[in-house]
């Protein structure tokens, strides 16, 4: 028996999609929240079959390492019109915009591309049903669950970002079991699109898959931190925004809110809190350590935000899509020329300038977390001791942060939790104080040199 648990779980590497629990034979495979705050399946029952291997060949981490390439080659480059870029993989073109309807903007993450995309695919009978995240009934196995939309309305209440992990196992035997072969749409992290892609049964019956670009992912205790610090009562929660929108400012000027029977907590800026654990590595998913994944390469569109200066001052969102199915690229066209929607072209290069960051830590410095040397190609993989530094105290705070949420966050709250991490917080202050002093004399030759070339 060679189970997803011993080969994935087991070394660190799951990410709890929850795709193999779904598509195993024997029902051996259960989702459940560990005690680390990690999703993951677990053997529900001895009754694994022998030489099955569907969760291993589905697992996008079963190789050690969920490097997407040759699936996105296999899928899209025959594509007519396919390009290629490094980073992104094959593709057709790029694109950003927005919804021109103000309030269906306002409530999605971004723009509202990826749910006005899903409506298209409903609306013209491209596929039956949509799999998108909503608030769980039941929170025991996360605070969100998949689930199966049919009509516009549904779609449009699962629209905006879920930070959280979602687990797609009981989709998936839905999926399976239905016998009249309706085809789905997914929408998922790149490793849960992988996953999907991986599997020859749910790609015959899952047509059109969207991603959403990803930089790292955290665990449920992510969220519970963000409920107790807002005030909220994480055992009766109603309603959980990660990206509640403001008239006015940046783009990133968005906060994190609960609601509990008592109604909503104190709003937690996105620039502070939330921002901090992600950028730091609080409560990240060890698997997300592993992956090279920025752009969903094995989705048929991939869905983020235009990080861009162009779109900064655009407090209600802008969605940036790298568009592989021409199905999905004509759909734009159309909603552009019905000016449903506003959209521009814009190159492959800016795209990755859009997400520069997780491309360099998810592509170019995996080499370093794997402990491996770079292939010769790869000349920028190099890291620098600023990143070696800053890669060391992240995982220590990855593993620290979830020991003491576990232990005194859940239990005292967030003060408790900030005392027992106070060390990893203060060397993490100590590191970055010292390479950004070692970096000032580098970073004030180059405003000098600026500002010389544009006095000439
Ligand atoms: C964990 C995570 C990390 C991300 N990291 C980045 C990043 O680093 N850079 C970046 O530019 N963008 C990132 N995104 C994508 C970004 O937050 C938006 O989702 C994206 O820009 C699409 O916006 P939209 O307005 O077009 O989508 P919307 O119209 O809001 O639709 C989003 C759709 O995605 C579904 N959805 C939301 N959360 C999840 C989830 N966790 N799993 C599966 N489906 C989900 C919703 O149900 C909805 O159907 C991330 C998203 C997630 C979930």
């Amino acid at each position: 028996m060679t189970d997803v648990v011993r080969e994935v779980v087991r070394r660190g590497l799951c990410s709890g999609c929850g795709v193999c629990a779904g598509l195993c034979p024997a029902k051996a495979l259960a989702m459940s929240i560990r005690e680390d705050g990690d999703l993951a399946p677990r053997v529900d029952t001895p009754r694994c079959l022998e030489k099955c291997h569907l969760c291993l060949d589905a697992c996008p981490f079963s190789g050690g390492v969920h490097n997407p390439r040759e699936r996105n080659i296999e899928l899209f480059r025959d594509q007519p019109g396919a390009t290629y870029d490094e980073n992104i993989g094959w593709h057709r073109r790029s694109i950003v915009g927005f919804r021109q309807d103000r309030s269906l903007r306002e409530a999605s993450a971004s723009g509202g591309l990826a749910t006005w995309c899903l409506e298209m695919l409903l609306e013209k009978g491209i596929v039956a049903h949509a799999a998108v995240v909503r608030l769980a009934d039941h929170h025991e196995n996360g605070f969100f669950e998949f689930r199966g939309a049919s009509s516009v309305a549904e779609l449009r209440q699962a629209a905006g970002s879920v930070y959280h992990p979602v687990e797609i196992s009981a989709i998936v035997r839905q999926i399976l079991a239905g016998g009249d072969g309706e085809p789905w749409a997914v929408v998922g992290v790149p490793c849960l699109c992988a996953a999907i892609r991986n599997s020859r049964r749910l790609r015959q019956r899952v047509p059109y898959v969207f991603g959403l670009a990803c930089g790292m992912y955290q665990n449920r205790f992510y969220t519970e931190m963000l409920l107790a610090t807002s005030g909220v009562d994480g055992s009766h929660v109603s309603a959980v925004q990660y990206r509640r929108k403001s008239d006015s400012g940046l783009a990133s000027n968005f906060g994190f809110r609960g609601v509990d029977a008592r109604g909503p907590g104190v709003e937690v800026p996105y620039r502070g809190l939330p921002y901090y654990l992600g950028r730091n590595g609080f409560f990240r998913l060890n698997a997300c350590n592993f992956c090279m994944d920025v752009f969903a390469e094995t989705a048929d569109a991939c869905f983020m935000d235009a990080w861009l200066p162009a779109y900064w001052r655009e407090p209600k969102g802008t969605s940036l899509v790298v568009i592989r199915n021409s199905v999905i690229g004509e759909m734009f066209q159309e909603g552009s020329r019905e000016e449903r929607l506003w959209i521009g072209e814009i190159s492959p290069e800016m795209a990755v300038a859009s997400q520069r960051g997780h491309v360099r830590r998810k592509r170019e410095l995996v080499y370093m977390r794997r402990r491996i040397g770079a292939p010769e190609h790869a000349a920028d993989a190099r890291p620098t001791m600023a990143e070696r530094i800053d890669w060391l105290l992240q995982r220590r705070a990855q593993i620290r942060s979830k020991q003491a949420w576990a232990k005194v966050g859940r239990k005292y709250g967030p003060r408790a939790f900030w005392l027992a991490v106070a060390d990893v917080v203060l060397m993490q202050c100590l590191a970055r104080s010292v390479t950004w002093t070692l970096a000032l004399p580098k970073r004030v030759a180059r405003k000098c040199r600026k500002m010389l070339c544009h006095g000439t």
